[in-house]
């Protein structure tokens, strides 16, 4: 299988940069050829959509002499990350700064050792935005003549604009639920009907349907989700289900987060002489650095958490498109068919009024949310409001289905 085949229902994206590699081949025989290669490329695409595969097949596609073939030993080297033209900067690692931004920018400059090309991914652009000194910007603007830039964010309007304008930007579409599910179970040996649950409930989300598809407990708390509307009886129901719900995701984020930022922590201490015979304790010789990468990790706690409620709440906006569906009897697939019964109680409980105005306060709550609103805030309003919109049908003794 090739490089590209890791990539699901991005066809067009593909072709592109298939073109690009092979352009970048002709320019590394014949430098005197005029080449369509760019050297600084952007790709955005929603999550899930597979904007690091698709900036890692790039970069194997370079560095490969077979544009990619997945089989051969530099992209093998590519895939383990093992190969020594190929940096990739992944947002699970300590948030970057300053003096990381400008050794990439050193990095770009030296010559490759096995290929043509010397790529360096960036996973998380958007990330950049406080660092992007001019060291960076006039690398991106004028790379060097082996070096290429691979920046990724989920939008135009994540990267700062200095940074867009210099690269040429490639977008990802959010892939098709078929194809999905055909992926998963190609590449995962999921079973088909596992798959298909999967890809729907997760509505393009290529990593989350993964997660829900090889891990039950993925799917026990997407379940919880799905019963959020039917825990909201009194206010101080309403109250608790919210808290609630941000306690898990924040369960989840510590799961995801401690390993990573103990070994943050111990990668400073053994960069400041701990284990050694230097006088003094490495712990308060690194208190400085120690100190700023508590602050980076801090942050990272609150982009995942803000990125888990966001999944809570495209689960809830799926939850009452199904809703909606079955009120007005739509002959549509259902996101959530495995949840009838949720689904069922809902419908009993209300009309496409109240589903309606569900839709619209999960979509302002997702809103508030990436508008940096306290994450309780959000939802105990969000919980308030769902809980008025069906007490209130409830009231006005309007006709239900
Ligand atoms: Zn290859």
């Amino acid at each position: 299988m090739s490089v590209w085949s890791a990539l699901v229902g991005q066809e067009s994206a593909a072709a592109q940069f298939r073109r690009a590699a092979a352009d970048a081949h002709a320019e590394a025989e014949d430098p005197a050829a005029t080449s369509a290669m760019t050297h600084a490329w952007l790709i955005v695409g929603p999550p899930g959509s597979g904007r690091s595969v698709a900036a890692v097949a790039f970069a194997s596609a370079l560095v490969c002499p077979d544009l990619g073939c997945g089989h051969c030993r530099a992209c093998a080297d590519v895939a383990s990350g093992m190969h020594p033209d190929v940096t990739v900067v992944r947002p699970s690692g300590v948030i970057m700064g300053v003096e990381q931004t400008r050794g990439l920018v050193g990095r770009i400059g030296v010559m490759p050792t096995r290929g043509d090309w010397n790529v360096i991914v960036i996973e998380d652009a958007d990330r950049l935005n406080e660092h992007a000194d001019n060291a960076l910007l006039k690398s991106l603007e004028e790379p060097p003549p082996h070096g290429v830039w691979v920046l990724c964010a989920p939008s135009l309007d994540d990267v700062l604009p200095t940074i867009r304008s210099r690269c040429r930007v490639v977008r990802l579409r959010t892939p098709p639920i078929d194809e999905v599910a055909e992926h998963l179970q190609q590449v995962d040996a999921v079973d088909p009907a596992m798959a298909s649950y999967a890809a729907r409930v997760a509505q393009g989300h290529i990593g989350r349907a993964r997660a829900l598809a090889t891990d039950p407990e993925v799917r026990v708390r997407h379940q919880r989700v799905l019963g959020f509307p039917h825990r909201l009886g009194s206010v101080a129901g309403c109250l608790a289900a919210a808290s609630e719900i941000i306690g898990d995701a924040r369960d989840q984020v510590g799961a995801v987060a401690e390993p990573l930022e103990a070994a943050e922590v111990a990668a400073v201490l053994r960069a400041h002489g701990e284990g050694g015979t230097g006088a003094g304790s490495a712990r308060s010789r690194a208190s400085s650095a120690l100190k700023e990468l508590e602050k980076d990790q801090r942050n990272r706690r609150r982009r995942l958490l803000r990125d888990e409620l966001d999944r809570v709440l495209l689960d809830l906006l799926g939850l009452y498109r199904d809703v909606l569906a079955v009120m007005c009897g739509a002959e549509v697939q259902l996101v959530n068919a495995q949840a009838r019964a949720e689904i069922e109680r809902l419908v009993a409980q209300g009309d496409p009024a109240t589903a309606l105005a569900a839709v619209s306060a999960v979509s302002h709550a997702r809103e508030s949310l990436a508008a940096d609103g306290s994450e309780e805030l959000v939802f105990a309003t969000l919980a308030l409001k769902l809980q008025q919109a069906s007490s209130g049908t409830a009231r006005a003794g309007l006709p239900r289905r």
